[in-house]
């Protein structure tokens, strides 16, 4: 897995080419209007005339799949663009395909070894540039549906166990780095058993996917992430955020899953109720990740021992000495955890 994965990674449900997006880089408008008009047939089509602009889309929230790039253009050279294009975290992935007139054998090795998939020598036939962008297209899709799966729980369709483990251990890397807060919301779907024995499998799995699609809509930052790590087990990770905000996150899940009022005949409330447990505190290089997770899963114990449909918020005083890995930890950065404010500022 790629090591500066964006989240937003899990959006990316793509069926067919047409919902893919080339962005094309010339200098020349003629060329531009040209390939694009040749193009668009195929699937949404964005340019730029220089590569500063072009960057400046590659980084943004809607990235291009793929890149149609000139070589000779004022500012920098497509071969330099596409260099630091790679040296990007977040855009090194984009594959990048040369346009260009150039059609020297050493233009073409330099394409290449700037980390180009492709050369094309301009002017190309219309049918050969559509056929051999086709091609690529398709490349690119099989490679965003296998991302897609392979990220993402075939029965709910939510975030997977393998994801959350990375996004968990990036995030608590990345608290431990700037201070900050660290909220962890363990989820469980009360008296799930009767409902598959009474209703069935095929409707406990319809149940789960509604139930995870209901709670996933809260992972709202960029760095949150709802994961089903279980059988009927869900978190939700939300770096930077303290306890309170997290208590009023889990208690609106809760709403949330009663506001769905799915009959389940074995349930105290006659409809399917879920419970919460909310841990936080502040992670520290020798405290291991698994003790948040810890608190978090003792803390829904109690919500499920007090019957059910509600939150319990962990109220540790001390970190168990199973998840110190060297040394001791500090008491004055211990005692933050009790601060009130809902949520730390951003830091990226
Ligand atoms: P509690 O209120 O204490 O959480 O009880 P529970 O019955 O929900 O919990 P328990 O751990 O006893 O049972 C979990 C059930 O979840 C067992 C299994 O039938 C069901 N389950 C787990 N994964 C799936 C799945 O993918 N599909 C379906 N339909 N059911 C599942
Ligand atoms: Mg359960
Ligand atoms: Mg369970």
């Amino acid at each position: 897995m790629s090591d500066l994965f964006s989240y937003n990674i899990l959006d990316n449900d793509v069926e067919h080419i047409s919902e893919l997006q080339i962005l094309i880089v010339d200098d020349e408008s003629s060329d531009l209007s040209y390939y694009s008009a040749i193009l668009s047939g195929l699937c949404t089509i964005s340019f730029a005339t220089d590569s500063a602009t072009a960057m400046s889309m590659c980084v943004s929230d809607n990235p291009p799949d793929l890149i149609l790039c000139d070589v000779l253009m004022p500012d920098q050279t497509g071969f330099e663009f596409c260099q630091e294009l790679k040296s990007q975290p977040f855009t090194k992935d984009i594959p990048v395909i040369f346009l260009s007139s150039l059609n020297a054998l050493e233009d073409k090795l330099e394409g290449f070894s700037t980390g180009g998939i492709d050369y094309i020598v301009k002017p190309v036939p219309q049918g050969e540039i559509v056929q051999r962008i086709t091609t690529h297209l398709n490349i690119i899709l099989e490679r965003k549906k296998l991302e897609f799966y392979s990220y993402r729980d075939a029965v709910t369709k939510v975030a997977n166990r393998r994801i959350y483990e990375y996004v968990f251990t990036k995030e608590w890397q990345n608290c431990i780095r700037y201070e900050e807060m660290f909220s962890l919301i363990m989820l469980d779907i009360d008296k799930f058993k009767s409902y598959n024995t009474f209703y069935g499998h095929v409707a406990g799995d319809e149940v789960l996917m509604l139930v995870a699609q209901q709670l996933e809509q809260f992972g709202r930052r960029s760095n949150d992430l709802f994961a089903r790590i279980g059988g009927e087990e869900f978190v939700l990770l939300l770096p930077t955020c303290q306890s309170e905000g997290a208590s009023q996150i889990a208690q609106r899940m809760i709403e949330a899953v009663n506001m769905l009022s799915i009959p389940h005949s074995e349930s105290p409330s006659k409809f399917l109720t879920i419970s919460a447990g909310v841990a936080t505190m502040l992670p520290e290089a020798n405290i291991e990740q698994g003790c948040l997770f810890n608190f978090a899963d003792n803390a829904l114990f109690k919500a499920k021992q007090k019957g059910g449909n509600q939150i319990c918020v962990s109220d540790h005083t001390r970190i168990p000495k199973s998840f110190i890995t060297n040394g001791h930890v500090a008491r004055e950065r211990r005692t933050k955890q009790q601060g009130s404010t809902q949520r730390v500022g951003q830091r990226r």
